[in-house]
């Protein structure tokens, strides 16, 4: 049964994603007949959340005229590939340093979904099991690039469908944005603004995040609103601390980092200490290909470097290219670096220590007392990463249970994402009173806890959304469309609207529950289940619900 709708048009919203979690970022938009998506991000972390990367009818791919990105990190950009091979033809908008990041982690993050199915297909074959697919391949993700358009920081778009966008600088990663979107409702003009990941106050190489003043619907990521960073100076004297101590032991410091932005953070910060002579010129492997290519990709766009780091580069300096620096491409030499017994350092991604080669680096160093596992990232629920942060005794690593002994550290101040008092003092610079906020990218704890914050300092209408949920945009009922409802199918029409529907549905759900509650309290007192007053009118729940199915 297909259903069109005509009638008078209110903005609607579906969150798709990033709510009450931290990855699958996705914001549907929808007017009338016009589908847009802010960001468009995978699910990572655990069998349940990824299987969302399935099922993607709700993203209507065909039907989409635009993706908004609002930087390149996986959990915001990962699903569209999956889209365009769906059927997406409309444009991705990003800034440019976005758009030569997503070149090289797209196609990465499809060769890791050709592997994974490939390691499936081969634990099937022996079981005689199904064919396992790849969400989308490496050259899919390729394609996906030809429909990826360019932007500039602070320049004011003019795009289909009647909306205005503006990319503002949020100092996360790397091309990294807070979007401003302008939409008509009712003849007003409305703005949106989505925070995206917004980065700390005193990262290196980003700028800061810009300031936003005038909006009337926000959403605030909320990753660390519930926690204060250490000063990035405190920060880097522990890490100065744990390399002198990996030096004195002869010893290792194992450093899972994201390949993109907290990888350059770190060489750049090393680079400081060696340069000052606070540490001696030890091996530094950057042992992840993509890393690589990223970091060739921030030397390309210098133009995103915030003051101190483009003053290192009119000194003549390389903020990336530091004395002892090793990067290692093919598997060999990644072997190799075991066979290294000097004190030194390893940066490996994936950052949550899931895929790729610091699971081969953990395998070896986890089990050694002297060694040192620095965490420098957010570890996500059910990751590899934030099992050993929270205290393992031991992981799976290759089939293989391998005991913790080593030194196991978290340095948050590393961290690319504001903390609370960053959160809310960027809040802080929008003056709009009747501001409605939604805080997602956060797990459903730490949301809440940034929510209500918000509503005792701004006293601002704050809503922690649920997945899937959706709703009108400019107004604080639940929404009854007034459209009506066309059956196709015999032209016959109906006079309701899937809103109407699903609340029907909630009720009854309600309802049913309450019901049951209630009868299974009375059932040992069986003289009051069989009262006639009561047989009665269950008799006739039971007719009125058979009779509904066989309708349906
Ligand atoms: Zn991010
Ligand atoms: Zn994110």
């Amino acid at each position: 049964m297909r259903i069109a709708y005509n009638g008078f048009y209110q903005m609607r919203i579906e969150f798709l994603g990033g709510v009450r979690t931290v990855t699958g970022s996705a914001t549907l938009l929808e007017k009338g007949s016009s589908k847009w998506l802010v960001d468009c991000g995978m699910f990572q972390g655990g069998k349940e959340l990824e299987e969302r990367n399935w099922d993607i009818q709700p993203y209507h791919a065909k039907e989409l005229s635009l993706i908004l990105l609002t930087h390149a990190h996986i959990d915001h950009s990962g699903l569209i590939p999956k889209l365009v091979k769906e059927g997406f033809r409309g444009k991705v908008i990003c800034t440019k340093a976005t758009l030569d990041l997503c070149e090289v982690m797209l196609q990465d993050s499809g060769h890791i979904q050709e592997m994974e199915a490939g390691w499936q297909n081969r634990k099937s074959k022996r079981s005689g099991g199904k064919e396992a697919a790849p969400l989308y391949t490496s050259e899919e993700a390729k394609r996906s690039l030809q429909y990826f358009q360019p932007v500039r920081y602070d320049e004011m778009l003019s795009l289909t469908d009647g909306i205005k966008v503006r990319f503002q600088d949020a100092g996360h990663i790397l091309g990294s944005a807070i979007i401003e979107l302008w939409v008509e409702e009712e003849g007003q003009e409305k703005k949106l603004v989505f925070s995206g990941d917004l980065g700390g106050p005193d990262q290196p190489i980003v700028r800061d995040p810009s300031w936003v003043e005038e909006g009337d619907v926000l959403w605030l990521e909320s990753t660390y609103g519930n926690r204060l960073h250490k000063s990035r100076e405190e920060t880097v004297g522990e890490l100065l601390e744990i390399i002198q101590d990996a030096i004195c032991d002869q010893a290792k410091v194992v450093i899972p980092a994201f390949a993109v932005e907290r990888t350059q953070d770190i060489i750049y910060t090393i680079g400081q200490l060696i340069r000052k002579g606070s540490i001696p010129t030890i091996p530094v492997y950057i042992d992840s290909p993509l890393a690589i290519s990223a970091t060739e990709i921030f030397k390309r766009n210098s133009d995103c470097f915030d003051q101190d780091t483009k003053n290192i580069l009119l000194r003549g300096e390389n903020p990336f290219e530091i004395p002892g620096i090793i990067y290692t491409q093919t598997t060999e030499e990644s072997k190799a670096i075991n066979e290294d017994s000097r004190p030194g350092i390893i940066i490996s991604s994936s950052g949550m220590c899931d895929t790729g080669r610091i699971k081969h680096h953990l395998k070896h160093h986890l089990w050694r007392e002297t060694s040192h596992i620095v965490f420098v990232g957010y570890q996500g629920e059910g990751t590899i990463g934030r099992r050993i942060v929270d205290g393992a005794k031991s992981v799976r690593l290759f089939g293989e249970e391998i005991v913790i002994k080593a030194h196991i550290h978290t340095l948050g101040g590393f961290s690319a994402h504001a903390d609370q008092k960053g959160l809310l003092g960027w809040l802080s610079h929008l003056k709009n009173p009747e501001l409605e906020v939604f805080v997602n990218h956060g797990e459903e704890k730490i949301s809440m806890e940034l929510g209500q914050l918000i509503r005792e300092h701004f006293h601002l209408k704050t809503t922690i959304p649920q997945w899937r949920e959706k709703r009108g945009l400019f107004s604080s009922k639940e929404i009854v469309m007034p459209e009506r409802a066309v059956l196709e199918e015999g032209r016959k029409e109906i006079s309701t609207s899937s809103e109407t529907l699903s609340r029907l549905f909630m009720n009854l759900d309600k309802n049913y529950k309450r019901l049951r509650r209630k009868l299974r309290n009375l059932r040992p007192r069986r003289e009051e289940v069989e009262d006639p007053r009561l047989l009665g009118p269950l008799e006739e729940i039971n007719k009125k619900l058979e009779e509904l199915e066989s309708k349906l």
